[in-house]
């Protein structure tokens, strides 16, 4: 019986060693753990929105009008060439036509987006359609301002949403869709400095031959935005 007695103080002893030993492993995983949570916190907290961030312009610019024509069979290709109803543009150049777009709500109008970032696999689909290179960038050659999410194109609405009277529709590769405004009406010429100049006030620079396409004045700052699961057709 002595021996009995001798034994359970003894195992209580090595229980309550081996309990300190497992006490301080599970301690110092919790520390590891709460530590790695501080981290990350800290990084997600402190990490500033990038200029090129890719945003959605439905939900960056309060009554933005979004047709993207693109992503329908309604367009000069007659067929779908992307299939997102998403318009993004970096944030920076997003920024930019926010405040064009306060200008022209200002003065009782809005901004209609017709194609904003273009994703690169869609010019590929825009090649395959119309292989001309007058009329679209061979993607073996290099992307569109639009595959950068730096270029948009755009039009005017009234506050009824009914779209101004324009020098000519979207993608229309006549004369009269240039800016020497000479083969047009008075009030297209008009509807056309309007939009263009809220728009080059705002930070984006016009073309000549497409009133409709503006390029942000800071797109070099963005390369080709390849999505995450894009996969070259
Ligand atoms: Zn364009």
């Amino acid at each position: 019986m002595a021996n009995d007695h001798n034994r359970v103080p003894l195992r209580k002893r090595q229980i309550s060693k081996y309990s300190w030993v497992l006490a301080v492993i599970l301690g110092l995983a919790l520390a590891g753990y709460l530590w790695q949570g501080y981290l990350n916190s800290g990084r997600a907290v402190t990490q500033p929105a990038s200029p090129a961030d890719m945003v959605d312009l439905r939900d960056y610019i309060p009554g933005i009008q979004i047709e993207l024509v693109y992503a329908t069979e309604n367009n000069v290709y007659k067929k779908p060439i992307y299939d997102s109803d998403q318009a993004l543009l970096r944030r920076g150049t997003a920024e930019k036509l926010k405040k064009a777009q306060q200008t022209l709500q200002s003065q009782g109008y809005s901004l209609k987006i017709w194609d904003a970032y273009r994703p690169p696999q869609a010019q590929y689909r825009l090649w395959e359609v119309m292989p001309d290179r007058r009329y679209v960038i061979d993607p073996n050659q290099g992307f569109s301002n639009h595959s950068r999410g730096a270029a948009v194109d755009v039009t005017l609405v009234d506050l009824t949403g009914q779209e101004l009277f324009m020098p000519t529709g979207f993608d229309n590769f006549t004369a009269q869709a240039d800016r020497d405004y000479r083969d047009i009406s008075q009030v297209q010429a008009d509807n056309a400095r309007l939009l263009e100049k809220a728009m080059v006030d705002s930070g984006f620079s016009s073309i000549f031959y497409e009133w409709w396409h503006f390029n942000d004045t800071d797109l070099g700052q963005y390369s080709v935005y390849w999505p995450p699961q894009a996969q070259i057709p």
